[in-house]
C-alpha cells in the first residue's frame, strides 16, 4: 500500500532551506550611531522647533504640564518635515484598545492641489486628534454600533516614531483612545492617568519628608520571554495558528527536558534574528539590555534598561511587535502565547517597577537601610497596597493563557505575596516588634576563595523565583505576568494601588502632626501600625510547595485559583471606588473592562474547542483510520498465505479499542461546542470552564496516546521533538 506523503515530511524538508536563511545584510553597525534614528526625540526636536514651542514640550514632559495648543502647529510642521526627510509617505494614529494589542489606521500626508498636483501636508489638528471608527473595537458595552464615534488624542509624552517596511516607511504618533462620550476605550488612558495619580501623592509624601520635587515617575523595565520555531513547521500546526499552543502534542522524552538550554549559547539563525531584533528596536530608541536562552527548548528573553512607565509600555508593545515581524525574516515564528506546549515550561514576563524622582528611585533602600526612613516609608506603602489589593493584582493578570501557568511549577502560585529577602524582612519585624529599625543585617562581600577572583558585593537578598512579587534590590519585580500580556493594565494597578497607600499614609502623619505629634514620632507610630497589619504579605520561602497553600490560606490571603475566580474581584464595590478616587476609571469604565475580559476568556476557550474537534477529525482520526485499514489488511494477507495473526489481530485491537475512545471523545466535545450555556456572557464562560476545558483535555488525551502509538511517517503535524529541537 502506498504511504499517504505527510505534509509533516514537507515541512522538514523545507526546513532545511530555512535554517540557511539570514537576511543577507548583516552588516556590522554601530549601535550608538543606530540608536534612536527613527524617533522624534528631544533633540530632533530642539534641531527643529521655535524655542517657545520646544521649551512649552519640555514643560509637558518634565513637569507634566497642560500643552498649549498653538504648540502643536509648530509640532506638526517639524514632525511631517522630518518624517518625510525620513521617507515616510503615511502617518498614523498608534493606540492600544482594549485587544491588548495595538491598532493603527494610515492616512497619506498627500494631499491634491486641485490643478493635477499634490504636496504633503499635516495640520495641527491631524496631530492632536483622530477619528477612527470605534465600532470595531471592544467596548464592554460603553458604546453601541451605532454611536461609533471614537477619538484619539496625541500623547505628547509619547514621542512618535517611523515604523519601515521594506515597501515603505510611516509615522506612528501615539494617541489615547476615547469614546465620543469621553470614556477611555483603551489601556494607554488610565495608564498615564494612575501616573499622575502616583505623582501626586508621592510628591506630597516627599513634602513631608522635607525633599519637595517637581515631578515623581513611575518605572518598568519588562522582560519578555518567547519561543521561536521554525515557520514551516508552525504553518502545519493549525493550532498553534489559530489558538497560539498546541491542543495536541505527546512531550518530548524527559533528558530533552534537561536545564542544558538556559544560558546555553545561541544558536546561529536565532542569534542573527535577535540581532537584527536588536537593531530595529534600537532605531525605535526601546533601550533593550540583555538577550538570553530560557529555560525551555526553543525559548528565549529580551529585556530593555528601564525607562518612563509611558514609554516603557509604549516600548513593550514594540518589543512584541518587531519580535513577531523579525522572526518572519528568519523563516521563524515568534510564539508569544504563555503556554504553546503542554509539559515544556510556559513564558512570562516580568515587570520590574519603581518610582523616583529625576535624581533618585525612591525603592533604593541605600547601604544600611533602617536609617533610611523615606525608603522604609515609601516600601512599607508598597507592601500595604499589595496587602490590601491582592485582588486586583491577581485580577489584573488572570484570562485564558495564564490559567495554564499560574500555580504550575513553573510560574508563581495564584496566591499573591512578596518576597523581600532577609534583610528588609528583618527590618519590618524589628519595627513591629521594637517599634522602630535599628540595624541593618550586613550583606558582606561574596568571597569566592581565588585571590584573583574579585570579591564580590552580594545583595541583601537571594533571589526566589516562586515569588509572584519581590523585591529586587532597589524595584519590585511582578513576576506572574504572562508573555503576551500588555504591561499597561497591571502598571496601572501598582500605581493606582500605591498611591492610595500613600495618600492615606500621609493623611495619617499629617492628621497626627496637626494633632502636636514630631514627624518623628508619628511617622515611628505609623510603620509599626501599618507594617503589623500588612506582615502576613511577606513570604520568603519555597511558593511552589503544598505547605504555602496551607500556610497562606491561614494567614487570610487569597488564592484565587483560576481566571473565573478572580477576574469578579475587580468590579468589588472597593476597587470601584478606589478607581474612582484616582480618576483611574469611572465605574462604568472599569465594568466595561471586566465585560471584555470576559469576552476574550469566552472567545479564547471557544476556538480552542473548536480547532481541537476540526483537528481531531481531519488530521488525526484519518491517520488513525488508515493505520488500522493498513494492519487489516496485513492481516487479511498473513492469514492467506497461513501466517500466524496473532500480534496483527492485537495491535488492530488495541487501535481499534483506543479509536473507539477517540470518536466517543470528539462526539463529545463537539456536542459541548454545540451548546453555549446560555446567552449572558457570564453564563457563556462558565460553560467553557467547566465543559469545554475537560473536553479539550479528554480528546487530547487519547490523541496524544495515539501518537505514541501511530508509525512516525503517519502522523500528520509536526512533532514537539521537531519543533523545539529542530532551529
Ligand atoms: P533579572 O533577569 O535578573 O530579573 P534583568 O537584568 O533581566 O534581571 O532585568 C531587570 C530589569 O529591571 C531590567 O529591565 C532593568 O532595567 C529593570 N530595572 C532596574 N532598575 C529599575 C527601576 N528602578 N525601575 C524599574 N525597572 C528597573
Ligand atoms: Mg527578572
Amino acid at each position: 500500500m502506498s504511504r499517504p506523503t505527510t505534509l509533516r515530511f514537507d515541512a522538514l524538508a523545507a526546513v532545511k532551506d530555512s535554517r540557511a536563511r539570514t537576511n543577507g545584510s548583516v552588516s556590522r553597525v554601530r549601535l550608538e550611531e543606530i540608536f534612536g534614528e527613527n524617533v522624534f526625540s528631544l533633540q530632533e526636536m530642539r534641531a527643529r522647533l521655535p524655542k517657545p514651542a520646544y521649551k512649552a514640550i519640555l514643560r509637558t514632559l518634565r513637569e507634566g504640564a497642560e500643552l498649549d495648543p498653538t504648540v502643536a502647529d509648530a509640532v506638526a510642521v517639524a514632525m511631517k518635515d522630518w518624517a518625510l526627510e525620513k521617507g515616510a509617505t503615511h502617518y498614523t494614529h498608534w493606540f492600544q484598545p482594549l485587544t491588548g494589542a495595538t491598532a493603527e489606521k494610515h492616512d497619506s500626508f498627500l494631499s491634491p492641489t486641485g490643478d493635477g498636483g499634490a504636496i504633503n501636508e499635516f495640520s495641527a489638528g491631524e496631530l492632536v486628534q483622530g477619528e477612527p471608527d470605534a465600532s470595531s473595537f471592544p467596548s464592554g458595552g460603553l458604546r453601541q454600533t451605532f454611536e461609533a464615534r471614537g477619538y484619539t488624542a496625541w500623547d505628547p509624552t509619547s514621542p512618535a516614531f517611523l515604523l519601515e517596511g521594506p515597501g515603505g516607511a510611516y509615522l506612528a504618533i501615539p494617541t489615547a483612545f476615547a469614546s465620543w462620550t469621553g470614556e477611555a476605550l483603551d489601556l494607554k488612558t488610565p495608564l498615564l492617568r494612575s501616573i499622575e495619580a502616583l505623582n501626586e501623592h508621592t510628591r506630597r509624601a516627599l513634602e513631608l519628608f522635607g525633599t519637595p520635587v517637581t515631578r515623581v515617575r513611575a518605572t518598568m523595565g519588562p522582560e519578555q520571554e518567547f519561543f521561536l520555531i521554525d515557520e514551516e513547521f508552525a504553518y502545519r500546526r493549525p493550532d498553534l495558528m489559530t489558538a497560539g499552543r498546541t491542543l495536541f502534542g505527546t512531550k518530548p522524552p524527559k533528558g530533552q527536558e534537561l536545564d542544558d538550554h538556559y544560558f546555553g549559547s545561541i544558536p546561529e539563525r536565532i542569534l542573527d534574528c535577535m540581532n537584527e531584533v536588536e537593531r530595529e528596536l534600537y532605531r525605535l530608541g526601546v533601550p533593550i539590555k540583555t538577550r538570553h536562552n530560557e529555560v525551555a527548548p526553543g525559548q528565549y528573553e529580551m529585556a530593555p534598561i528601564y525607562e518612563d512607565a509611558n514609554i516603557a509600555a509604549d516600548h513593550q508593545q514594540l518589543t512584541m511587535t518587531v519580535l513577531q515581524r523579525v522572526a518572519r525574516r528568519y523563516g521563524l515564528v515568534c510564539i508569544l502565547h504563555e503556554k504553546p506546549f503542554a509539559g515544556v515550561n510556559g513564558s512570562g514576563k516580568h515587570l520590574n517597577w519603581s518610582f523616583g524622582t529625576d535624581s533618585a528611585n525612591l525603592l533604593e533602600p541605600g547601604s544600611t537601610p533602617h536609617d533610611n526612613k523615606q525608603f522604609l516609608f515609601f516600601c512599607a506603602a508598597v507592601l500595604r497596597a499589595v496587602y490590601r489589593h491582592q485582588d486586583l493584582l491577581r485580577a489584573a493578570i488572570a484570562y485564558a493563557g495564564n490559567d495554564h501557568r499560574l500555580g504550575a511549577n513553573e510560574a508563581p502560585p495564584s496566591i499573591i505575596s512578596v518576597f523581600l529577602g532577609d534583610q528588609l524582612t528583618d527590618l519590618f519585624e524589628q519595627i513591629v516588634n521594637r517599634g522602630a529599625a535599628t540595624e541593618s543585617i550586613d550583606s558582606g562581600l561574596l568571597g569566592l576563595g581565588v585571590a584573583t577572583l574579585p570579591k564580590l558585593p552580594r545583595h541583601a537578598g537571594d533571589r526566589n523565583r516562586t515569588s509572584p512579587f519581590a523585591f529586587t534590590g532597589n524595584k519590585f519585580e511582578f513576576r506572574a505576568l504572562g508573555s503576551s500580556q500588555t504591561v499597561s493594565w497591571p502598571a496601572t494597578i501598582l500605581n493606582t494601588i500605591v498611591a492610595e497607600s500613600i495618600d492615606d499614609m500621609v493623611t495619617a502623619l499629617e492628621t497626627a502632626i496637626d494633632g502636636g505629634k514630631e514627624f518623628d514620632a508619628a511617622l515611628a507610630d505609623l510603620l509599626t501600625e501599618e507594617t503589623r497589619s500588612f506582615m502576613p504579605i511577606i513570604f520568603n520561602g519555597d511558593g511552589y510547595s503544598e505547605e504555602w497553600v496551607e500556610e497562606a490560606e491561614s494567614r487570610g490571603l487569597l488564592n484565587l485559583r483560576t481566571t473565573l475566580d478572580a477576574l469578579p474581584r475587580m468590579v468589588d464595590e472597593k476597587n470601584g471606588e478606589l478607581f474612582e478616587r484616582y480618576g483611574v476609571l469611572t465605574k462604568r469604565e472599569l465594568e466595561s473592562r471586566f465585560e471584555i475580559l470576559l469576552e476574550q476568556y469566552f472567545y479564547t476557550i471557544n476556538t480552542e474547542g473548536e480547532m481541537a474537534a476540526e483537528l481531531a477529525r481531519t488530521h488525526i482520526l484519518p491517520a488513525v483510520n488508515r493505520y488500522l485499514s493498513e494492519i487489516l489488511q496485513a492481516a487479511e494477507r498473513a492469514d492467506d498465505i497461513g501466517i500466524r495473526i496473532d500480534g496483527l489481530m492485537r495491535q488492530a485491537k488495541g487501535l481499534a479499542g483506543q479509536l473507539d475512545e477517540f470518536t466517543k471523545r470528539i462526539d463529545h466535545l463537539v456536542e459541548q461546542n454545540a451548546e453555549l450555556g446560555g446567552d449572558e456572557i457570564h453564563e457563556k464562560v462558565q460553560h467553557m470552564q467547566k465543559n469545554i476545558i475537560p473536553a479539550v483535555a479528554a480528546v487530547r488525551e487519547v490523541a496524544d496516546e495515539l501518537e505514541r502509538t501511530l508509525p512516525d511517517d503517519m502522523w500528520p503535524m509536526p512533532t514537539y521533538r521537531e519543533m523545539l529541537h529542530i532551529k
